[in-house]
């Protein structure tokens, strides 16, 4: 079988079951998976982000296995935790900001993101930036800064954090406390 064969296998079995089940049962083989999806991964294939993202399902991280682009014009929609209004957050080459979306007007009172210094970095961030890093891939590690970094909420300013606001709001059901 061919990593990526199993990689695509592994986060179609975590949609379709859950990431504890498939964990729990893959459980032996999952180390050499990850072994040989890293290694590959130092190659720096052409199809570097696909790798990635198995790469993250192996590894239990199955939310941004799934929603992870390749920033060059990804969008993702949350709600502020102080004001409930929809924010949506752009992280792309035409910008990287948080905005009020109007269907009609476009992303209106946009607000330039604060990202997150490599260094701030901590937890799962920390471990994708060190990676995408390592294996020269900039717009990645770029990306990763402002995923999780800051964002401010163009109605009620306050800031929050996009990765964790965005995990919180996207948990499987039985996750959620
Ligand atoms: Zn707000």
């Amino acid at each position: 079988m061919g990593i990526s064969l199993a990689g695509s296998i592994i986060r179609g079995a975590l949609q379709d079951h859950g990431a504890d089940d498939l964990l729990r049962s893959c459980a032996d083989v999952m180390p050499q998976l990850q072994t040989l999806l890293d290694q590959r991964l130092k190659s720096r294939p052409v199809g570097y982000l696909q790798v990635f993202r198995d790469l993250l399902a192996t590894t239990g991280q199955y939310h941004w296995s799934a929603v992870l682009g390749d920033f060059s014009d990804d969008f993702y929609h949350l709600c502020c935790p102080h004001c409930d209004v929809e924010v949506t957050i752009a992280i792309g080459d035409h910008g990287r900001y948080s905005a009020i979306r109007d269907w009609h007007a476009g992303d209106m009172e946009r607000r330039d993101l604060k990202p997150v210094p490599p260094e701030g970095l901590t937890g799962a961030g920390r471990w994708m930036h060190d990676i995408a890093a390592r294996d020269r891939q900039d717009w990645l590690a770029r990306g990763l800064t402002y995923l999780f970094g800051k964002a401010e909420c163009p109605r009620c300013a306050s800031t929050f954090g996009i990765a964790a606001e965005y995990t919180a709001a996207n948990l499987p059901p039985a996750d959620q406390p």
